[in-house]
């Protein structure tokens, strides 16, 4: 019941390690064997639970390697530029020995440093739903037409703060064949209908 009966790749499985992880958690064991099958994955999990590691390893274990393919494969919505940076962090250490490249979208950086972050052509965008669109908007040749593994972190507190349009906005330029995994500490009716208008028959995870 360790990482290493699920079948990893050496690189994701070594960036697991170098993390210190030998045990999953629970909501890593229940979610993970789903997940790294490519279903997508309705997940109450709050912060604390091991959420960042249970999307982030098939989020790394399905990209594997940088593609010389302009656009991004992976993205990774998160409700706040605390949130994103810690996520954005993680990112980089679990996938020390993959070859994928990220990048951080956040309000608040400056517009110049993030074109430069996209014009390296990353992998995984890890992304505030604000200055995602934003950018969208900006940059001509940005694009989510390639995205292959969508995560929408702490969807709960994405609505709470308003971030509805925005998450709607990105959902209509995303395919419609990806992998969908939704994290959230809570269920709202306003939540429970969005995920089942954009996801693919989830799987619910409760702890
Ligand atoms: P999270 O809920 O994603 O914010 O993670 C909470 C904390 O648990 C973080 O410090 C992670 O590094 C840590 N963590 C996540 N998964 C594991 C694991 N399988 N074993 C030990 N620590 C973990």
């Amino acid at each position: 019941g360790g990482f290493q009966s699920l079948g990893l790749s050496r690189a994701v499985l070594n960036g697991i390690m170098k993390l210190g992880y030998n045990v999953p958690t629970p909501i890593q064991r229940k979610s993970l064997p789903s997940a790294l099958g490519g279903r997508d994955i309705v997940a109450m999990a709050r912060t604390g639970s091991g959420k960042t590691a249970a999307f982030l390893i098939p989020l790394l274990e399905k990209l594997k390697a940088h593609s010389a393919v302009v656009g991004a494969r992976g993205l990774v919505l998160s409700p706040t530029r605390e949130l994103a940076q810690q996520t954005y962090r993680f990112a980089i250490r679990m996938g020390k020995f993959t070859t994928l490249r990220a990048c951080l979208l956040q309000g608040g950086d400056s517009l110049t440093a993030q074109f430069e972050a996209l014009s390296n052509n990353p992998d995984v965008i890890v992304a505030t739903p604000g200055r995602l669109v934003h950018l969208l908007a900006e940059v001509n040749d940005l694009s989510l037409k390639r995205v292959e593994v969508l995560v929408v972190d702490e969807a709960d507190r994405l609505f709470e703060m308003g971030f509805a349009l925005q998450l709607k906005e990105i959902l209509d330029k995303v395919p419609e064949q990806r992998q969908t995994l939704l994290f959230s500490a809570t269920m709202p009716v306003q939540l429970m209908e969005f995920a089942r208008a954009g996801l693919q028959d989830p799987e619910l995870i409760r702890l």
